[in-house]
């Protein structure tokens, strides 16, 4: 049973972060923010893939401009990512859920001073975002670019908020390889009890920043760390989404959907399986229930796994059997068997909701 550590509650919008709410799952869009109907059509477009909130870069004054026209023509709670300027920030409060700032980056404490006054204001909160590759210069002076730097640096712009009364808040600390990233979650979790956003920043393509993010972030979820996440990934909006509800889903922390049990198959395989999963798999994409289903190669460990499934299918010689919770309720020729199967399965999800 994974315990999570007890975090503060903020809201990003209509969003809960912390305390007991789901871990959310966030990306960003890659166009220019001010290029307002790109920036809508990938809001959107991550909307439907299942986000929970999106990041928008605003770096300069036509993107801040921009954030109150994409505002009205979308709905998922907006976070601004600003670097240096306050005024960027001063704006894109008037329209945004979150900033993302680093106190230390904006400069002289009158200038936070004012971007804590306009989010308090507003009652959105502001996410501490330290990146490995960016900190400031007297961190990285002194620790390098290490875990160590990195939880400092985190350190320094929560006392810069806190000194300020601010405390809705939410830390990021991400490095681009898996070991410094986990390193320093780690080590700040028990120093401060404000949600964490987790990832593992600059992670690559598709498959190696699947990889990277599955065990850096896996690891974390799975030690009660963190409270919403984004896998980075070099590659299109969707993935995004997709390999972070994949990390939730497959770790045990997020209870939805079905857990695919499949053999790998091997010489005794009776059928062919792998069209059979994949099948399986594209079907049943919109079932939220939490179901664990096992489609099986051959009779050997088709069985075991099927008596503690929910449904399952175990291939033999030119036909099968289909099993709910460990009975058989048929035995169909090969081409029947996934049709029978998947009306179990909904049946099933109907019945639990
Ligand atoms: S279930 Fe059968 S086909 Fe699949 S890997 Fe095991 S022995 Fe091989």
């Amino acid at each position: 049973m994974i315990k999570r550590y007890p975090t503060k509650q903020i809201y990003v919008g209509s969003v809960a972060v912390g305390g007991d709410a789901p871990i959310s799952v966030q990306s960003m869009t890659y166009s220019r923010t001010a290029d307002i109907e790109a920036t809508v059509e990938q809001i959107n477009r991550l909307h439907f893939a299942g986000a929970d909130m999106v990041r928008v870069a605003v770096p300069d004054y036509e993107d801040a401009n921009a954030l109150k026209q994409i505002r009205e023509r979308t709905s998922l709670p907006l976070v601004a990512d600003i670097h240096f300027n306050y005024r960027l920030a001063l704006i894109a409060a008037e329209s945004v859920d979150c900033i993302r700032i680093n106190p230390g980056n904006i400069g002289e404490k009158e200038r936070v001073k004012e971007v804590v006054k306009a989010c308090n204001e507003r009652n959105i909160p502001i996410r501490i975002g330290v990146n490995c590759g960016s900190l400031e210069k007297r961190f990285e002076e002194r620790y390098g670019q290490t875990a160590k730097g990195m939880v400092e640096s985190a350190l320094y712009n929560i006392k810069f908020l806190e000194d300020l009364g601010f405390t809705n808040l939410k830390v990021s600390l991400k490095a681009s390889d898996v070991e410094r990233t986990v390193e320093a979650y780690r080590m700040l979790r028990p120093m401060v009890d404000y949600p964490f956003h987790l990832g593992v920043t600059e992670a690559g393509t598709v498959f190696h920043a699947t990889i990277k993010s599955a065990i850096g972030l896996g690891t974390l979820l799975l030690e009660g760390i963190g409270d919403t996440m984004r896998v980075s990934i070099t590659g299109e909006l969707e993935k995004e989404i997709e390999v972070a509800r994949a990390i939730l889903k497959d770790s045990g922390v997020a209870k939805e959907g079905l857990n695919i049990i499949s053999c790998p198959t091997c010489g005794r395989i009776e059928a062919d399986l792998v069209k059979a999963v994949a099948e399986v798999e594209e079907k049943t994409k919109h079932i939220k229930e939490p179901l664990n289903v096992s489609v099986m190669g051959c009779v050997v460990n088709a069985i075991g796994e099927a008596k503690s499934a929910d449904v399952a299918i175990a291939y033999g010689k030119g036909s099968g059997l289909v099993m709910v919770k460990g009975e058989v309720v048929a035995k169909l020729p090969e081409n029947e068997l996934v049709k029978r199967f998947l009306q179990e399965v909904e049946k099933m999800a109907e019945n639990s909701e």
